[in-house]
């Protein structure tokens, strides 16, 4: 069985072959967060999608390298530290400690490097002087240097869009533009404005451009002008990804990377997130609402490929589909006195034919979907199995095997029992529901001027560690501190 994926380069569902002689070693870059704030659940999507792509190319055997670097330095963060009135680096330190946090909370494991754009400005530098030299790039008299698109042949190969095309739909910046031989030139290198973070380069003060520290980053830390595949969101084919095959194949004369991944975007309610409408959902909030697995499942629930709506509907679908094979393991494991084997299913033929199955889903451009309908196929079987030993008729081998592929099938995918441990947060979530329940029902006998009823609810909460306040704008509970 041979894995096979959609390239977006060649828009076609290709074999995968790496670059490796021995086709063992593989190199996979991620393009990380820009870390100015918590992730939303767009971010959220991409990132467990590319966890659970990740754990299956290693489950084949693969000797994977995985990068994913954090953007340490642009626009957004200096914005926001003028906002919350600290340092560049500390909004930066702060949120890529909090991406960290977060993701690890959502079961993906930790890249095989993070590193930060702040660790290769040197070598930013010196990409940036051969791209010069070459001809392929040009500093404007501010110190600022762009990419010249037109020096580069293939640009537009990987969104398929021509140049001509995309100088129509361009908004231009005019100062900007006063600066560039053509408006699609991007910049390399950021010239110096006051109080922002910069660095000395031949051409003046200033910091790199966004795209240049993906091309740098992945040739240092992947150690390879080549690479097997490079990753992200689809909004960053263009033009993030375009830019940089162009600034890597002019430097280097050779293919960036063979495969490129790109994950479909995440509605929320049938609606695009913008800011414009406000609904942008961030991961530190909705761990507050939804427990871990549920918020896992929901992401795997589709193809990586396909866009995937976030609505109440489909998340309470999510906590359901996910309680049932979290049950369905406890519950079997109660029947047959202790946790199975990991392996206990490899002796038994109709697992063995399940996992193919499983197989042939992941390896057909990581349908995760249909892997999970094969999950749930094993939990009807595994309740069955279990029902039958309860009544003293079954077979605990084959119930045993069972529990055992629905928890490989569950690392698999990330949807692993360690997630329920997070399961924790969706009760704290209904403390507080039922909290707001109890103030509601003592206002309402305030009203009603039954004080020794709301006086009951307050005292007896206070003495749970729970005051109440009253103000203007209604009733807050806090805990006693
Ligand atoms: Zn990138």
């Amino acid at each position: 069985m041979t894995l096979r994926f959609t390239n977006t380069l060649t828009g076609k569902k290709e074999d995968f072959v790496p670059l490796d002689p021995e086709g063992r070693k593989v190199t996979w870059y991620a393009c990380g967060p820009t870390v100015y704030g918590p992730i939303h659940i767009g971010n959220a999507r991409t990132f467990v999608v590319t966890d659970t792509i990740r754990r299956w190319v290693e489950h084949l055997g693969y000797d994977l390298r995985f990068v994913q670097n954090i953007t340490d330095v642009d626009d957004k963060i200096i914005r926001r530290a003028a906002e919350e009135g600290i340092a560049p680096e500390e909004v930066a330190e702060k949120y890529a400690k909090m991406f960290l946090a977060h993701i690890e909370l959502l079961g993906v494991r930790p890249a095989s490097a993070h590193p930060r754009c702040t660790q290769v400005i040197p070598e930013m530098i010196d990409f940036i002087g051969k791209l010069i030299e070459k001809g392929h790039a040009y500093a404007s008299p501010d110190g600022s240097v762009w990419f010249s698109v037109r020096s580069f042949d293939g640009y537009g190969k990987l969104s398929r869009k021509n140049l001509d095309d995309m100088r129509e739909g361009e908004r231009v910046d005019p100062e900007q533009q006063k600066l560039k031989r053509d408006a699609m030139d991007f910049s390399l290198w950021k010239a110096a404005k006051p109080g922002e973070p910069s660095w000395d380069a031949p051409w003046g003060q200033g910091r790199p451009g966004w795209h240049l520290e993906c091309s740098c980053m992945s040739m240092r830390f992947l150690e390879s002008e080549t690479i097997d595949i490079h990753s992200g969101g689809v909004d960053l084919v263009f033009p993030h990804h375009e830019n940089e095959i162009a600034q890597s194949e002019a430097l280097t004369g050779k293919p960036f990377a063979r495969y490129w991944l790109h994950q479909a975007m995440l509605n929320i309610r049938g609606d695009k997130m913008s800011k414009s409408l406000g609904n942008f959902l961030y991961i530190d909030k909705l761990l507050e609402r939804f427990d871990a697995l549920t918020l896992r499942h929901f992401l795997v629930s589709a193809h990586y490929r396909t866009e995937l709506d976030f609505t109440d509907d489909n998340l309470e679908l999510a906590r359901k589909s996910s309680r049932r094979y979290a049950d369905a393991w406890h519950e079997a494991v109660a029947v047959l006195g202790a946790e199975p084997d990991a392996g206990a299913w490899k002796t038994s033929p109709a697992c063995a034919e399940l996992e193919e199955r499983f197989a042939e889903s992941m390896n057909d451009d990581f349908n995760t979907a249909r892997a999970l309908a094969v999950l749930f196929d094993v939990v009807t079987r595994l309740n069955t199995a279990r029902a039958n030993a309860e009544k003293g008729a079954g077979d605990t081998v084959e119930l045993a095997a069972l529990a055992s592929l629905l928890d490989f099938f569950r690392n698999l995918l990330g949807v692993s029992r360690s997630l329920e441990a997070a399961q924790t947060t969706g009760m704290e979530d209904l403390s507080g529901r039922l909290l707001d329940l109890l103030i509601e029902v003592r206002n309402d006998a305030r009203k009603l001027k039954q004080f020794a009823l709301s006086d009951r609810i307050r005292d007896r909460l206070a003495e749970n560690g729970i005051v109440l306040e009253d103000r203007a704008d209604g009733t807050r509970w806090k805990r006693e501190s």
